[in-house]
């Protein structure tokens, strides 16, 4: 099933802060909620995702809110400065949105932002966006991420009906990091310990006996180790395009607008030798 991405409201929604917990020590919830969320719905995709909006450097902006008018008179480096996250949860009839932020240190605006925030606070935010759901016609359902996928692979898998057939292996730092996940499908947790991200991922994945029949896969995470999957995945295993939902969600050493400032012209690229592997 080929990706159909979900159009965005334009305007920004404004929520508050409802509460946070410790999912685990390095994972933060934060549900938002509020009147803001009146217009806000998440449920035609299982990777569907919000995009913060956190002021520029200290930048105060006029109320209300209105980006056309922070564009139009600020200077583009006082524009809010944007960070992706997955909904997790949207409970429409309570109007509460979960969003879970990995805490990976002290650098970054969303990580240490979710590790401080407190119930009343008001945050801004665009969207939904998604491209993704299992396809109920795939003969099996093949899923991999890093923590930072591990909100839409949980969100995909709850989505499965009984009985679909699925491989999903999630890699985390240790033990400690792994979470319930209310789904039958049986999650293969990899212990990153001292290992670069994504190592154990793409051994894993190279490792599987690929069931027969048509897989839907769902590959997201640093933007390298992904790429190494692509490879397997499009090259040496020939699974159409069409059937890959596969994209680097962050960079390692780059901040997500260094990230999606480069993020076109990376795919464009690593596509273009893929494809041309693929063909030769
Ligand atoms: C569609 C989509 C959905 C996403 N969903 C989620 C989600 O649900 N939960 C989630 O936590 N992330 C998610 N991400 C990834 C998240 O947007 C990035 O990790 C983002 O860079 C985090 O912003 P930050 O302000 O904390 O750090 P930034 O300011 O962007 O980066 C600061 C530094 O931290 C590093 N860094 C960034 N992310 C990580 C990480 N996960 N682990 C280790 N180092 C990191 C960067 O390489 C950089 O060196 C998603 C991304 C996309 C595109």
């Amino acid at each position: 099933m080929a990706d159909r991405p979900v159009r965005k409201p334009r305007k920004p929604h404004s929520a508050r802060v409802v509460r946070t917990e410790r999912l685990t020590p390095h994972m933060q919830r934060v549900v938002l909620g509020g009147e803001g969320l009146a217009g806000f719905s998440a449920d035609t995709c299982t990777d569907h995702y919000v995009k913060l909006l956190f002021p520029a450097g200290g930048a105060t902006y006029p109320e209300p809110f209105d980006m056309e008018r922070i564009r139009a008179e600020y200077p583009r480096e006082q524009w809010p400065v944007t960070r992706t996250y997955t909904v997790r949860h949207w409970d429409a009839e309570h109007r509460e949105l979960t969003l879970d932020f990995v805490i990976h240190g002290d650098e970054g605006l969303a990580g240490p932002w979710a590790l401080r925030a407190r119930p009343g606070e008001t945050v801004r935010f665009m969207g939904p966006g998604g491209a993704y759901a299992p396809d109920p016609a795939a003969d099996w359902h093949l899923l991999a991420g890093d923590e930072s996928a591990l909100p839409a692979i949980a969100r995909s898998l709850e989505s499965l009906p009984d009985g679909a057939r699925a491989h999903a292996f999630v890699e985390v730092a240790g033990p400690e990091e792994e979470q319930k996940i209310d789904s039958d499908v049986e999650v293969v947790w990899l212990h990153r310990g001292t290992r670069p991200v994504g190592q154990a991922l793409v051994e894993a994945v190279r490792s599987l006996d690929f069931p027969r029949g048509r897989v839907h896969a769902f590959v997201h995470g640093e933007a390298g180790w992904v790429k190494e999957l692509r490879r397997l995945l499009r090259v040496e295993r020939e699974i159409p395009r069409e059937d890959l939902s596969i994209s680097g969600y962050w960079r390692l050493g780059h901040n997500e607008d260094g990230w999606q400032a480069s993020k076109r012209e990376w795919n464009a690229r690593i596509e273009a030798e893929q494809e041309r592997a693929h063909a030769a």
